[in-house]
């Protein structure tokens, strides 16, 4: 006799916000909270969940990076909207209330295994969420760990594309630890008068290790 495998723990949300990040056309800030009197379960910032839904009479399954702290009650999440119809797409077109199943946290791109005094991160994109995620949760007391200093390498298309550009500039000056902002920009030709690096943010993170030059197609990337 074989036992059926214990279904996967699901819980049940609603989508508070869903609205395009300022300035973006592409990535969207969504916002999900508890349905029940039950809190959303406890996270370890970097982990992405499975998030099922039904639209329009067809059902759906996105896997997204939560980008809030896990400190906070609500889930906050960076949508990029494909150009093609999908997951993506189907849950950018819910609306307020709109009722969600969020699997168990999982994922191992967490930073509790490494615990190294000095941290650099390099994304953009909605890549920034588990980064962001990460980040918020370094400025919560008691996250457990506490790394001496952190250094967030962005890239963006052009400036107005960075999305969280103020919040991490403001970090630079409030935050528990030594924080670094390194915005870049691979669209921009000038950039005069800010400390923003012209150019791709893999490549620009690269030469500062002194890796030289590092080229591939723009496609490849964005
Ligand atoms: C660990 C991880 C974390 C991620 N975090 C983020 C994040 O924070 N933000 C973000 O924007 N993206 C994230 N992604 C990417 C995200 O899961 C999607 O792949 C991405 O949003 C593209 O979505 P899409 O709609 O084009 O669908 P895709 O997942 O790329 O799949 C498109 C395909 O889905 C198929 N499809 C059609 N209908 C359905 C259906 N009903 N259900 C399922 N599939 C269907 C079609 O064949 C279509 O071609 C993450 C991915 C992983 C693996």
């Amino acid at each position: 006799m074989t036992s059926a495998a214990p279904a996967p723990e699901v819980f049940q949300a609603t989508l508070e916000s869903c609205r395009p990040l300022p300035n973006q056309s592409r990535l969207f800030l969504c916002v999900i909270g508890s349905a029940t009197n039950k809190k959303l379960p406890r996270f370890d910032a970097g982990q992405h969940v499975q998030i099922s839904f039904s639209l329009e009479g067809e059902e759906y399954s996105q896997t997204l990076s939560i980008a809030s702290g896990p400190e906070k009650s609500n889930w906050e999440f960076i949508v990029a909207k494909p150009e093609t119809k999908g997951p993506a797409t189907a849950f950018l077109a819910l609306s307020k209330g709109d009722t969600i199943r969020v699997s168990k946290p999982a994922g191992t791109f967490t930073l509790d295994r490494i615990q190294h005094p000095h941290v650099a991160l390099v994304g953009g994109g909605a890549g920034l969420a588990p980064l962001r995620s990460m980040i918020l949760s370094f400025t919560a007391k008691g996250c457990g760990f506490s790394p001496k200093s952190v250094v967030l390498w962005h890239g963006a298309r052009c400036i107005e594309e960075l999305a969280f550009q103020r919040e991490f500039e403001n970090l630079q000056s409030h935050s528990l630890f030594d924080f670094y902002y390194q915005p870049c920009v691979s669209k921009q030709g000038l950039v005069s008068g800010r400390k923003i690096i012209a150019n791709r943010v893999d490549e620009a993170f690269a030469k500062s290790l002194g890796l030289g030059d590092h080229s591939a197609p723009e496609s490849s990337f964005w």
